[in-house]
């Protein structure tokens, strides 16, 4: 039996291993490789990191964790759980049974793209979700903005920082006269029609197309679909979720223990403020060490 099993193993899952292997407890890991952030070139704002590809800092990581000989990491998919803490059960896509006194949950939440062609084959390159991540690099250039809802805009508000040529697209959203009004007095253009299409042209640039026959060029497009955890392991122990503006994510205590004893969970899948690289490892790093804790006698 482990202590621990983890079920995701990118940046939150990898940052709990960490904890539990300098703390000399066994854990295994199962992860299916697909981290969110694998559409993008580089990754931003992770100290130490900075302008890396993502798969760079993940291969450093699974590489540090070797030093730990109470650490497993399989490539492997965790398709059910069962029990209770103190003996959980976790069946792996390959068949295998694994037993744990605790769960760590990290298996992140997936971009659901809408049904545009060139939306998903250009997602990370020239249709990107998050300034923090990708802004510095196209800083003064002319951004594009694909509503969303009322959230949207906070982006608009947000993008100050890094341009003041701001375009948004309304894909189909009826954008109430005030918020119009208010657009209109910060210099941004809204064009109204349904997307139908989108284009790449150089490193990031984006040709939009309308259902009104027009087309319009930006040098990239900022856009927010909808998430879904990766997988549904958690409905099967019913554990509370919180509503984001985007999805769900599962809602956890200060010590990232769900709404059910002995299941933790770290990273994307149970953050419902702003994703990051960052914000993963930290929440990873506390559930490897509340988890641990929580064995002691
Ligand atoms: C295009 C894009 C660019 C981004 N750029 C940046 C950036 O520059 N800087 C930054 O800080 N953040 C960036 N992010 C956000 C960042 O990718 C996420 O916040 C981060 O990856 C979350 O880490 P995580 O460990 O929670 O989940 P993930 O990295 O999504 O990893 C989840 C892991 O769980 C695995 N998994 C899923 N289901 C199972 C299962 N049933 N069994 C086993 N394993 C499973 C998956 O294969 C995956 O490896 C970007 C996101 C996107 C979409």
């Amino acid at each position: 039996m482990e202590d621990v099993i983890i079920i995701g193993g990118s940046f939150a899952g990898l940052a709990a291993a960490l904890q539990l292997g300098r703390a000399r407890r066994k854990v295994t890991v199962l992860d299916t490789g697909q981290r969110r952030n694998r559409f993008a070139g580089r990754s931003h704002g992770v100290l130490g990191h900075d302008h890396k590809p993502p798969s760079d800092i993940w291969a450093e990581a699974r590489q540090q964790l070797a030093r730990y000989p109470t650490i497993t990491l399989l490539n492997a998919r965790a398709d059910s759980i069962t029990g209770a803490i103190d003996n959980f059960s976790v069946l792996t896509g390959d068949g295998e049974s694994l037993g744990a006194r605790r769960l760590i949950l990290s298996y992140g939440v997936v971009d659901q793209m809408p049904d545009v062609p060139g939306f998903a084959e250009n997602w990370g390159a020239s249709v990107i979700p998050c300034p923090y991540c990708d802004g510095f690099e196209v800083a003064g250039q002319h951004w594009g903005l694909v509503w969303s809802g009322p959230q949207s805009m906070n982006q608009v508000k947000l993008f100050d920082d890094w341009t003041d040529r701001l375009t948004v697209f309304a894909d189909g959203h009826d954008i109430p006269p005030d918020v119009r009004a208010d657009l209109a007095r910060r210099n941004t253009p809204v064009v109204d029609g349904r997307i139908t299409g989108i284009a790449r042209h150089g490193d990031h640039g984006a040709t939009v197309k309308l259902d009104t026959g027009a087309d319009a060029v930006v040098d990239i497009l900022f856009a927010h679909p909808r998430t879904k955890p990766s997988a549904s392991l958690h409905d099967s122990l019913s554990l509370a979720t919180v509503d984001t503006s985007t999805g769900i994510a599962l809602k956890t205590d200060e010590r990232r223990e769900t709404s059910m004893p002995g299941v933790y969970a770290a990273g994307d899948l149970a953050n419902p403020g702003i994703p990051s690289v960052t914000t993963a490892v930290w929440q990873g790093a506390m559930a490897g060490i509340f988890a641990q804790q929580s064995m002691l006698v």
